[in-house]
């Protein structure tokens, strides 16, 4: 593998060690337990864990989860299980900001005995006309000069309930003409009445993000607190809170830029609208890219964390090619998985010179490119299943597979040539009649002539059935993501659903998730909800064919 160069936030760090600001390194994933992790947080999670081992330091999983309203312990669950997988290898290093809530309970009471903070009673309205615009300055609150006794006997009045919700704030005293309008006395506690997962009712005040978020990150230690772009306005902020708290050794914020995939849908509001509309079949739908639909889809930590490295870290924002994912789960499996064959739109192909009772077990190496995955035995039969396009009645020039007359291989086995086929009274085609040559056997070492195709097919009453699920992008940016409305404009065709697909026998004792090619039609996946024994699912992970070059 060639020498990447080292990103700025590695740069960042090394100097930050070599300048003796810090001996060892301590980076934190911090969600917020309001919905599922998606492809773009895995890029946050392998970012933050992958630098904590670069530089023999730790890796947090904090949940963010300061704000009541939207947080569920059902997305804490899934958030744990979803690191994990991806490979973000927190130990027991799991925290809750909301166990510090006394600690930020505290910090707030410093600020005010300080003279950094004080109560409002502005209303939210008047808040926000007093902060004024890009353009024009803000004003100071008429309870700005409160003094400290009053503002201590307020606050604790707030957080004993005394006052009504959202009549009160308390507020960062720092200066309402910052060119900055996050730093114009930013609200910092508000009154709430709401019932928090984890401490109940235990609070009526929460503390607002650009405060909590410093305080948890310097509790817990954090040397490099790294979060999207979005946030580079409130590093003043930030900055300001770990100064005015005084922390001894306090986190340093990075930004980098947000991961942005073409073709997908990434927002809560529009993939909720998709499953309660029915369009996909919940959060894990496998059209989707939450980190559980991907891993539904097929994906691998190992594919995830190679197109990670690939894309890099950088400092501006920008879209990935969903092809380029795709080129990294083909290249994770090409070499580890078998390649079977599998008939997708099964035509019968009768061999008519071959022994009714006969069956044969042939030998079929696991991957060609691989060795080492050894060999299976495949049925061989007088009535076999073969793909409905390996077959035409009048071929255009250079079609190699079968019609009538012409001889190709089958897989493996023996050539066969096709002397009729049977159509029904629509005039489809029904079934393919042919003759084999026993010379011809694969591994025979025949050179007797050679053909031109080799088509794959599975042996009918062997077979197993199974449902085949192929999937397209479920938008299509070219064609626009929205419609004039703003409604998404759906590709109709991101889902199709095959009944009728047959696969060699030698699938039995496949479990959820296990992942294998389908010579000559892709890589599919065991379906993880609707597949089992009687009934096999398969999704196609992606096409054999790339469109992606590195
Ligand atoms: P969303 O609204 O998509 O869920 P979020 O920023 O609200 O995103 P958080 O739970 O706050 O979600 O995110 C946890 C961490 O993941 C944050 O540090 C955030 O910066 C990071 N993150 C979120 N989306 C992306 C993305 N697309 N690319 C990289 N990091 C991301
Ligand atoms: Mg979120
Ligand atoms: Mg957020």
């Amino acid at each position: 593998k060639e020498i990447v160069s080292k990103n700025f936030i590695e740069q960042i760090i090394e100097k930050d060690i070599e300048e003796g600001h810090c001996s060892s390194i301590m980076t934190r994933f911090p969600p917020e337990p309001n919905g599922y992790l998606h492809i773009g947080h895995a890029k946050s999670i392998l970012l933050n864990y992958g630098l904590s081992k670069k530089y023999g330091g730790k890796f947090n999983l904090r949940f963010d989860d300061t704000n009541p309203t939207k947080e569920k312990t059902e997305f804490v669950e899934s958030i744990i299980e979803d690191v994990k997988w991806i490979g973000g290898d927190f130990e027991d290093r799991l925290f809750f900001a909301s166990n510090y809530f006394d600690q930020m309970y505290e910090a707030a009471v410093k600020l005010i005995k300080k003279g950094k903070a004080f109560v409002c009673d502005l209303t939210a309205d008047e808040i926000k006309e007093y902060r004024g615009t890009l353009k024009e300055p803000g004003k100071n609150s008429p309870y700005r000069d409160r003094t400290v006794e009053e503002n201590l006997a307020l606050f604790e009045a707030m957080k004993s309930g005394e006052f009504e919700d959202g009549s009160k704030v308390l507020r960062a005293k720092i200066d309402m003409s910052s060119p900055n309008i996050n730093m114009r006395d930013p609200i910092i506690y508000r009154i709430a009445r709401m019932t928090h997962h984890n401490t109940g009712d235990k609070w009526c005040i929460y503390p607002m993000y650009d405060f909590a978020h410093p305080i948890e990150d310097a509790i817990e230690g954090i040397t490099h607190s790294i979060c999207t772009l979005e946030f580079e306005d409130h590093r003043p902020l930030y900055d300001w809170v770990v100064n005015e708290l005084e922390y001894p050794n306090p986190p340093k914020q990075i930004e980098f830029a947000k991961l942005y995939l073409t073709n997908v849908i990434t927002g809560k509001r529009y993939i909720k609208k998709l499953v309660e509309d029915g369009i996909v079949d919940g959060w894990d739908d496998p059209r989707l890219v939450s980190i559980s639909a991907l891993r539904r889809r097929g994906f691998t930590p190992e594919s995830i964390r190679m197109f990670m490295e690939l894309c890099g870290v950088s400092k501006s924002n920008s879209s990935v090619d969903y092809a380029m994912l795709e080129y990294c789960i083909r290249e994770d499996l090409k070499l580890k998985k078998p390649r079977m064959m599998a008939i997708l739109d099964p035509i019968k192909l009768v061999i008519t010179n071959y022994p009714e009772d006969q069956v044969e077990y042939l030998e079929v190496p696991n991957n060609q490119e691989n060795e080492e995955m050894g060999v299976r035995k495949v049925p061989f039969s007088r009535e076999l299943y073969i793909e409905r396009e390996d077959f035409m009645i009048e071929p255009p020039k250079k079609y190699f597979r079968l019609f009538p007359g012409n001889e190709v291989r089958l897989m493996h086995a023996y050539f066969v040539k096709c002397e009729e086929y049977i159509t029904d009274e629509t005039g489809k085609v029904v079934e393919i009649h042919c003759t084999y040559d026993p010379e011809t056997k694969s591994g025979s070492g025949f050179t007797g002539r050679k053909v031109k195709g080799t088509i794959h097919w599975v042996s009918a009453p062997h077979a197993k059935n199974a449902e085949v699920r192929l999937y397209e992008n479920i938008v299509d940016e070219e064609k626009g993501v929205y419609n004039e409305d703003g409604s998404l404009n759906l590709n109709p065709n991101s889902l199709t659903i095959l009944k009728e697909c047959y696969v060699e026998p030698s699938f039995d004792g496949s479990k959820a998730h296990d992942s294998y090619q389908f010579l000559r039609s892709g890589y599919f996946c065991i379906d993880s909800k609707d597949s089992n024994e009687e009934h096999l699912v398969f999704n196609r992970i992606v096409s054999l064919k790339s469109s992606y070059k590195p």
